[in-house]
């Protein structure tokens, strides 16, 4: 039996080999799965609960057959999918979980994060999730038609590629010093996050201790993933094409 982890797939109607991918994912690769964690950008957009498009319910009918599988499932929301509701976790069977959550690993304490929190010299965007994680800010948008979200969620999607594309590449990786803090702040030595798409591991000692940093990748060309059990944790990856 194993725990695995994934994040960033961007899953999107315009994608299919993403959804295919994990759909093999999830009867071969992960086929000793005892625990499922999905680290964020799970979805490309996800702009409500009550989303009842073919494709929503497609993506609903697959989270809900890990859980049937035996499953458990749990997830953190990243900064596509900070939407996602108690509604769709009940529907699914699965357990939402706060960004920066410590679980217990083999034995070992590991905190996990979607990671956008962790870039804070992209000052910009952290104005921006500020902005989106604001309870009253989201129950407005929820209160809108789902076509007029839809629209609104497109909008956002191209405003930040081209934020982005004027960005220097540093200012949108992790800052050392942010990481070291939150590791000691909550006491592990093993981190796992997503959102970079930059899947590495990096080592480093802090206070004379070693630490590791693990980085899932997203699904665009490769399915990044991580798989631990007793004997450790491994960043693997298939192909989607
Ligand atoms: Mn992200």
């Amino acid at each position: 039996m194993a725990t695995y982890f994934i994040s960033d797939l961007h899953l999107s109607e315009s994608r299919p080999n993403i959804t295919a991918a994990l759909e093999s994912f999830l009867e071969e690769t992960a086929s000793d799965a005892q625990t499922l964690y999905i680290l964020g950008d799970f979805f490309d957009a996800w702009i409500g609960d009550d989303d009842s498009s073919e494709f929503a319910e497609k993506l609903k009918n697959i989270l809900s057959s890990i859980k049937s599988r035996g499953i458990k499932v749990f997830f953190i929301r990243g900064n596509r999918d900070f939407m996602v509701g108690e509604a769709l976790a009940n529907a699914c069977g699965f357990t939402l979980l706060e960004d920066e959550t410590v679980v217990e690993l083999y034995g070992k304490r590991v905190l996990l994060m979607h990671g956008d929190t962790l870039c804070t010299a992209d000052k910009e965007y952290q104005q921006f999730r500020k902005m989106v994680r604001n309870p009253s800010w989201q129950q407005q948008v929820l209160a809108l038609p789902i076509n007029q979200r839809r629209a609104m969620a497109a909008d956002l999607r191209s405003k930040s590629l081209s934020m982005n594309a004027m960005k220097p590449e540093d200012i949108m990786d992790v800052d050392q010093i942010e990481v070291a803090t939150i590791m000691d702040e909550y006491r592990v030595k093993v981190l796992i996050h997503g959102h970079t798409h930059r899947p590495a591991r990096h080592d480093f000692d802090e206070k004379g201790k070693p630490h590791s940093r693990w980085v899932l990748g997203d699904w665009h060309s490769k399915a990044h993933y991580i798989r631990a059990d007793e004997e450790g944790i491994e960043l693997l990856q298939l192909k989607t094409a």
